[in-house]
């Protein structure tokens, strides 16, 4: 249920509203909106609740919201959810682009990528220091040390940082170095390091799982949400079909879904979606001009050695061509592409 009041609402109505919420054991969660106020009612609504609530000071109308997501839903919060992070400004009206290698092998491997994307003009720079793999044979990434490593790239091109967490054990650590936590497919639906990443103040990213529906990417957003964290990005990186010749399925109807659905930003994922060099560049122009807040690209120095998804990585090269491409598309959408 929301509970939607004027702009000018007192702090007393609105102390008010909050304690008869609070006193039939239910959580109140207060958005303060440009053109109006909206209170989220969560919990299990008793029955008249509805009828009580309409009859308080300032309150204009009483919404029962059916969709099982409240928080991270478009009628609890109309206006776009903006996530600043350093120089990028995600889910305004410049797609922001994420880029680096899939996991952090060297010092050399990762400031020579950093400056390489910068020059290219991403915003934000990627590279995973816990890896999920789907051998336990696989590189499964240098913990700590990656972290580390990320943090002098930081330092030496000033682009902020977004890593995967994969428990909740490491969620401190990781939020030590991050500018972003991502929370990667396969731990879409980890509840208890979703309740985790809830607790920090720093932004999320959750990326859909490989068989989620957009209700439970949605609801996993929530989790975050619910938590007291608003800052969550969702993205986008393919789906499970029957194709095999690619990777995953980017859904690319997902962007537009998301956006009627919720407030969130959402990202595009070409690289794990496509697991194809030549097919990223496409499937970003694409979801860029469907109207994504922004793009995660892998690029590596030299994709034939890298520890992880070298097959699917682009060369510092292809990287300013996809760059070019997306500035074209998204001046046609009359949007202009941030760069560093
Ligand atoms: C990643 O971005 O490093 C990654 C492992 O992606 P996903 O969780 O989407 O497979
Ligand atoms: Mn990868």
């Amino acid at each position: 249920m929301i509970v939607v009041m004027g702009r000018e609402t007192s702090n007393d109505d609105l102390e008010a509203i909050r304690e008869r919420i609070e006193s039939k054991g239910l959580t109140a969660q207060i958005n303060l909106g440009v053109e109006r106020t909206v209170v989220g009612v969560m919990g299990s609504i008793p029955p008249d609740f509805k009828d009580e609530m309409e009859l308080m000071n300032g309150v204009l109308e009483v919404v029962m919201i059916s969709k099982p997501y409240k928080l991270a839903s478009k009628e609890f919060h109309p206006d776009d959810t903006i996530i600043k992070v350093g120089d990028a400004v995600v889910g305004g009206p410049s797609p922001v682009i994420m880029a680096g290698p899939c996991s952090v092998e060297d010092e050399e491997q990762m400031v020579s990528t950093a400056r390489a994307v910068k020059a290219a003009g991403a915003t934000v720079m990627r590279g995973g220091a816990f890896k999920p793999r789907t051998s336990p044979y696989s590189f499964r990434g240098m913990g700590e040390d990656g972290l580390k490593l990320l943090q002098t790239a930081k330092q030496e091109t000033g682009l902020p940082i977004i890593t995967e967490v994969m428990a909740v054990e490491d969620v401190d650590t990781v939020a030590k170095y991050a500018d972003i936590l991502q929370i990667g497919a396969r731990n879409m639906q980890n509840y208890n390091l979703l309740d985790e990443v809830g607790k920090l103040g720093k932004p999320v990213m959750v990326k859909r799982g490989l068989a989620a529906s957009y209700e439970e990417w949605l609801l996993a957003a929530e989790y975050v949400m619910a938590g007291g964290n608003q800052e969550v990005i969702l993205c986008e990186r393919g789906i499970r079909g029957f194709e095999t010749f690619t990777r995953f399925t980017l859904d690319v109807a997902a962007v537009p879904v998301i956006k009627r659905l919720s407030h969130l930003p959402i990202v595009c994922d070409p690289s794990h979606s496509t697991g194809k060099w030549y097919l990223v560049t496409p499937v970003a122009l694409a979801s860029v001009a469907a109207g994504a807040h922004g793009l995660i690209i892998e690029v590596h120095p030299n994709p034939d050695v890298a520890k992880c998804d070298g097959p699917q990585s682009l060369t510092f090269e292809n990287f300013d061509m996809l760059m070019e491409q997306v500035k074209a598309i998204a001046s046609v959408r009359e949007q202009s592409v941030t760069t560093a």
